[in-house]
């Protein structure tokens, strides 16, 4: 088959991908092989190649929003069928035994592994996904439309859960790639009012198609406090900034797995009057499959750009350069 391998992390301008010839993979016992009809770019893709993400697997496949096809099952695994249709998100694997798992918290286990950064992902011909962590997709959606939703729609999800934003509250959202413009389609199904902040004069466009109330630059203030704010942009200047945009009571949340440095923060026009400062750490599979029923039933659809298998580093690129809206998705054409 296919795949795209991290050879050397760096700067995507230098080619740290390079497009080689690799073996079908083995699923494990309890792992079933995928035959990769669509992945998705995520940002964190972006990280792994470039390494702003530590290397856990040298020459790692990235990837994973996965479409696919099951092409292959483990001995020990039932309930699945060959030519199933399966997504394959960024969760891989936890232990499932520590305190955290066993609290309901399984995005924290310290063992946990993850699709693209411990295993090989999406980035190639085929790809192997514990079947425990795989995700069943809701018909009639096609595979690149749903791609997008299998990580920047579930981590917005649960960004979007880590705000408590009240019922018809209002929602900025800092940043407006492709996981914030899924996250503002299930808030906006649920009532809340949207405030979208970002430089992107694209994004602000796609915004306000979507139903957001306003549309301005990442450091204006919005037109309203804010109860719930999502910094989906990597940029930890922004963190002050929203903060300030929060009414008493409002909380930050952090959607990325990488953010600049955070300036110092000034207790009183910052955080004062109990306003909060949350991360957000992966998902569980309960948020992923509540999200998935939810895009489904909301009608949430992601704007897709697709790239031929043979592209990723072109899209890499274009996405760090914020060549397109919404989310760019590779698709198997070989
Ligand atoms: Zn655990
Ligand atoms: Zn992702």
């Amino acid at each position: 088959m296919r795949a795209w391998v991290v050879d050397r992390p760096g700067p995507v301008g230098c080619e740290p991908l390079r497009f080689v010839g690799r073996p079908i993979p083995e699923p494990g016992p309890d792992e079933l092989l995928v035959q990769m009809r669509a992945c998705g770019v995520c940002r964190t893709d972006l990280h792994v190649t470039e390494g702003d993400l530590p290397v856990h697997r040298t020459g790692v496949t990235p990837g994973h929003e996965v479409v696919g096809e099951v092409a292959g099952i483990g001995a020990a695994v039932s309930g699945w069928a060959l030519g199933d249709r399966v997504g394959v998100a960024w969760l891989r694997r936890t232990d499932g035994t520590c305190r955290y798992c066993l609290r309901g918290s399984e995005n924290l286990c310290p063992a946990s592994e993850y699709t693209g950064w411990d295993a090989d992902g999406g980035y190639a011909e085929y790809t192997t996904v514990p079947a425990g962590f795989a995700y069943r997709l809701p018909p009639d959606v096609d595979d690149v439309a749903l791609a997008p939703l299998l990580c920047a729609g579930i981590i917005g999800y649960r960004a979007l859960l880590r705000t408590s934003l009240p019922s018809g509250g209002r929602l900025g959202l800092y940043g407006f790639g492709g996981s914030a413009h899924l996250c503002a389609q299930v808030a906006l199904a649920q009532g809340a009012t949207v405030h979208v902040l970002t430089r992107e004069e694209a994004s602000r466009r796609l915004a306000l198609e979507l139903g957001c109330a306003s549309a301005g630059d990442a450091y204006d203030m919005p037109p309203e406090p804010l109860d719930g704010a999502i910094l989906f942009a990597p940029v930890g200047d922004l963190v002050p900034v929203a903060l300030r945009a929060l009414d008493r009571g409002g909380v930050l949340a952090v959607a990325g797995i990488h953010l600049s440095d955070v300036p110092v923060l000034r207790y009183e026009k910052e955080l004062f009057y109990e306003k909060e400062l949350r991360s957000v750490t992966s998902n569980t599979r309960d948020d992923g499959r509540e999200f998935l029923e939810l895009a489904a039933r909301y009608g949430v659809r992601a704007t897709t750009h697709p790239y031929p298998l043979s592209g990723a580093l072109r899209a890499l690129g274009d996405l760090e350069a914020g060549r397109f809206d919404g989310a760019a998705v590779l698709v198997n054409d070989l």
